[in-house]
């Protein structure tokens, strides 16, 4: 008996070792990861850097209270804020806690301007997490599904719709919550020009813009934040998945002025920001900045999109091929469930956005050669269902 909740449609395998995108199951199976514990093994497994910095913190102190001032949490928020252009950092270990703050620090700075602004625009087919504040601000409707009664402040729009964001935002409106590129909710891109129309509209509203990029973040879109494509800042910006490289870690950002309204009291986190965790956040960051990894992740992108838009061609069932960087879906106008099985009996691991999207997440530092690979067996897959 399996003592763990059901709270995942599991595949039938268990992982028990990984080095580099190659993984192993307990029965000694090799397997392409181009799944990445979902955007989270942003260097891949068992990455030698990575382990060393860990086993060293490891044994020079895990944990300590943000009670005191740690040094390596300093060091991270002054690189993450140098990056973003936001000026100050809060840790905390996941991204829907991450989410969490940012909606918390959205509706305390109307607060303390004694503003009644405390309403929050998602857009539909979000994902933003699972704790109640955050599967509210979800726009879909299979997680909120019983957990009702939700907290009120929330309301959901068409994404790339500028039109219905103008209509919907009123007196009682606090902030605009997106995600660059949606992930969970089927590697739908926001345009750069709708992003640059949403930052245009909260300035004249001097409402605050939060862009989601727990799965975006730290890379995997090919620019360290996927809003530099769309040549736009917000005012607050959530981090989560890949910022570990599979330590678990969230980090919220904002701006000096939105800062200041959290104060001691107003937030906390125990574990938030320990020098574990931050001690791995820097490794990945020194990692991807001093072996140009996002040269690689623009360059494997480009080789991954044109093979499965050779791919597209032959095999009728596929549709659109879209996304950035190594965030990439095939839309197909089939099921997925299928192709996904076939992919790994083939030794390929794949994931869903959706029922009818195949999304491809491998590690920022996937080889050419193993790119090469991961396409001849997902042609296979598709040989054998599409
Ligand atoms: C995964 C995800 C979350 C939730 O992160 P958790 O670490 O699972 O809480 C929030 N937002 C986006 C965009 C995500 O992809």
């Amino acid at each position: 008996m399996n003592a763990v909740m059901n709270t995942y449609a599991r595949f039938p395998l268990t992982l028990v070792r990984g080095a580099g995108t190659r993984v192993w199951d307990d029965a000694g199976n090799a397997y392409l990861d181009f799944i990445s514990g979902i955007a989270v093994n942003t260097l891949g497994h068992a990455h030698p850097k990575l382990t060393a910095a860990l086993s060293a913190q490891a044994g020079t102190m895990l944990h300590c209270s943000n009670l005191f001032h740690i040094p390596t949490q300093q060091q991270l928020a002054a690189r993450l804020t140098q990056l973003s252009g936001l000026e100050r950092a809060f840790f905390c270990n996941s991204g829907a806690e991450a989410n969490e703050a940012a909606i918390k620090l959205a509706r305390k700075y109307f607060y303390d301007q004694g503003s009644t602004r405390r309403t929050i625009i998602t857009a539909h087919q979000s994902f933003h997490g699972r704790t109640l504040l955050t599967l509210t601000a979800t726009g879909q409707e299979k997680v909120k599904t019983g957990f009702d009664p939700l907290p009120p402040g929330f309301i959901h729009v068409p994404l790339n719709d500028i039109e219905a964001l103008k209509q919907s935002v009123n007196e009682h409106t606090a902030a605009i919550l997106l995600e660059p590129l949606q992930g969970e909710g089927g590697v739908n891109l926001a345009d750069a020009e709708y992003l640059q129309a949403v930052r245009r509209l909260c300035d004249e509203h001097g409402l605050l813009l939060l862009l989601d990029e727990v799965q975006t973040g730290i890379g995997r879109c090919g620019t360290m934040f996927a809003f530099e494509q769309a040549g736009i800042v917000p005012d607050i910006l959530t981090l989560a998945k890949g910022l570990g490289g599979g330590v678990p870690i969230g980090a919220m950002l904002a701006r000096e002025g939105v800062a200041t309204s959290f104060g001691p009291g107003s937030h906390g986190s125990t574990f938030g920001g320990n020098p574990l965790s931050c001690t791995a956040a820097l490794t990945v960051l020194d990692e991807i900045e001093t072996t140009a990894l996002l040269d690689n992740v623009r360059a494997r992108s480009a080789q991954l999109r044109s093979g499965l838009t050779a791919m597209a061609a032959r095999f009728p069932g596929m549709g659109d091929i879209r996304g950035q960087g190594l965030l990439i879906g095939a839309s197909l106008n089939v099921d997925v469930a299928p192709l996904i099985a076939a992919a790994r009996a083939a030794g390929l691991l794949v994931l869903a956005a959706g029922p009818q999207v195949l999304r491809l997440l491998p590690p920022l530092n996937v080889s050419e050669a193993e790119v090469d690979e991961a396409l001849q067996k997902l042609a296979t897959a598709m040989e054998n269902t599409l």
